[in-house]
């Protein structure tokens, strides 16, 4: 299994858990020391299999380079997790310009640069599962949102329309997609706009809950059996309104 963004977060929950269960995983982030050596090597200490690669997920050629480790150190790949992703808030007005560029580069591009390195062995294996993390805000409009919200409604359409042409080609590539709410991670430290960040801070502050809620959705998943597709999941604290 490929995990982008694993170096913290989501990522790294979800990398931590599905090892603990037996997935052979393979990490990608930009963040060397974190991935070798808070995560890879934690996992292989207690007892997992882990690798980790350099990925920047904007160089399709970092997208090749992983699935290409994938299928060296564990013979070939059957969940690619696209989870890697930014959140500059801001408002529209604060013509946060390079920001807009970072977040359709990091969370449109970088998803489908890991779509296209990954596909052609999932149609030659007539087999495999696309799981993506979009947000709330790929659902509803927030303030502050216009951008980011707007990268992640794109994977929305992007995995649905995915899903429904696996199955017309019967190529049996499985997706999911997540929407998760407040979840505590090193997300907000990306958010420039003082006031933005101040806002999300106490959203956060009030309700976020650890990532490894996502995990054991991404879990969940894949687990299904190879028939049926877990589509969707929107999954966030139970006290956020
Ligand atoms: P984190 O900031 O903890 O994790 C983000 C991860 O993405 C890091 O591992 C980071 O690693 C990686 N990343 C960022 N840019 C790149 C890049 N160019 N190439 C490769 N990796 C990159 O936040 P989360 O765990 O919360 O974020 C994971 C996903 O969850 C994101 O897509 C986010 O939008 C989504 N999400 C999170 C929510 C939350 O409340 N936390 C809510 C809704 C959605 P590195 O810097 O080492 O490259």
């Amino acid at each position: 299994m490929i995990i982008t963004g694993a170096s913290s977060g989501i990522g790294e929950a979800t990398a931590r858990l599905l090892a603990q269960q037996g997935a052979k995983v393979v990490l990608g982030a930009r963040r060397e020391d974190k991935l070798k050596r808070r995560i890879a090597d934690d996992i292989g200490k207690g007892g997992g299999q882990a690798a980790y690669q350099v990925l920047d997920v904007t160089k399709p050629t970092d997208s090749e380079a992983i699935v290409r480790l994938a299928k060296e150190r564990f013979g070939r790949v059957d969940v690619v997790f696209l989870n890697a992703g930014i959140m500059p808030t801001s408002p529209v007005s604060a013509l946060k310009t390079d920001e807009w560029n970072q977040a359709v580069d990091i969370n449109i591009k970088g998803v489908l640069n890991g779509v296209a390195a990954i596909m052609p062995d999932f149609i030659a294996q007539k087999s495999g599962q696309i799981i993506a993390t979009s947000s709330v805000a790929g659902i509803k409009a927030y303030p502050g949102s216009a951008i980011y919200g707007g990268t992640k409604w794109f994977l929305r359409n992007f995995m649905e329309a995915l899903r429904m042409e696996s199955a017309m080609e019967g190529t049996n590539i499985r997706t999911a997609t997540i929407y998760p709410a407040a979840i505590s991670t090193e997300l907000l430290n990306g958010i420039t706009d003082p006031a933005a960040a101040e806002g999300m801070k106490k959203l956060y502050d009030t309700y976020a809950i650890p990532p490894d809620r996502i995990a054991r959705v991404v879990s969940f998943a894949i687990d299904a059996p190879e028939d049926t597709t877990i589509n969707e999941f929107t999954v966030g604290p139970s006290k956020q309104p």
